[in-house]
């Protein structure tokens, strides 16, 4: 099968397609679009963005953990910018900054970790299809 994020080509193991069907008690006929290594970030992402919204609900500003913790998350979640804003706060909460200053430091040598995109002709389909894109 291809891999409908990065295009290459992967086998659905035997293991895998019983833990598609029998765990996760997809219909038979459903498949994954990805494989397994992008399937990972695109859930890594899911999760990230469902804790950032739980840790912003209830986020003590003056906390240079809970701070940092957002900056991580937000860097998960590809936005390098937010990241930088919630790690320089921490970094200016913190009473050791010192491990901050360089994170900060190499989140802008590296920026964000790759984002699965689909490459698919499906994509753009919902890209043009999106009411947004109609011109007022
Ligand atoms: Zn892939």
């Amino acid at each position: 099968m291809q891999c409908e994020y990065c295009g290459e080509a992967w086998t659905f193991t035997k293991e895998e397609q019983q833990f598609w069907y029998d765990t996760c008690g997809f219909h038979v006929q459903s498949y994954p679009t990805g494989c397994s290594l992008c399937r990972r970030q695109v859930r890594a992402r899911k999760d990230a963005q469902k804790e950032l919204m739980k840790l912003l609900a209830q986020l003590d500003p003056n906390d240079p953990e809970q701070l940092a913790r957002a900056g991580e998350l937000s860097l998960l979640n590809g936005n390098v910018n937010r990241a930088l804003q919630f790690l320089r706060r921490a970094k200016n909460m913190s009473s050791e900054p010192q491990a901050l200053i360089q994170r900060i430091e190499q989140i802008q040598r590296e920026g964000s970790p790759p984002v699965p995109m689909r490459s698919s002709r499906a994509g753009r389909k919902i890209l043009n299809d999106s009411p947004a894109k109609r011109s007022p």
